[in-house]
C-alpha cells in the first residue's frame, strides 16, 4: 500500500493551507491569514478532493438515483 502524503486543506476565504487542529475525535480548522477559524463545513466544500472518501478514481456523485420507491 502507499502511504498517502498528508494534504493540508486551503481556507475557503483566502486559499492559504489552514492549520487542523484536533480535538477528541472533532477537527478544526484554523487560518493563520484570516486568524480566525474555519467550519469543517466550508472547508470540505473548498477541498472536495481531501475529503472525498478514500474510493478509488475522481469522487463523482453516483447517487443521483429517482427512483427507490418501495410498493
Ligand atoms: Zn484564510
Amino acid at each position: 500500500m502507499t502511504i498517502e502524503p498528508r494534504r493540508i486543506p486551503a481556507c475557503p476565504d483566502c486559499s492559504r493551507p489552514l492549520e487542523v487542529l484536533k480535538s477528541c475525535g472533532a477537527s478544526s480548522y484554523f487560518c493563520n491569514h484570516c486568524n480566525e477559524l474555519k467550519g469543517s463545513a466550508r472547508v470540505r466544500e473548498a477541498n472536495p478532493s481531501l475529503f472525498s472518501d478514500a474510493a478509488s478514481g475522481a469522487g463523482d456523485p453516483a447517487g443521483l438515483n429517482d427512483s427507490k420507491e418501495q410498493h
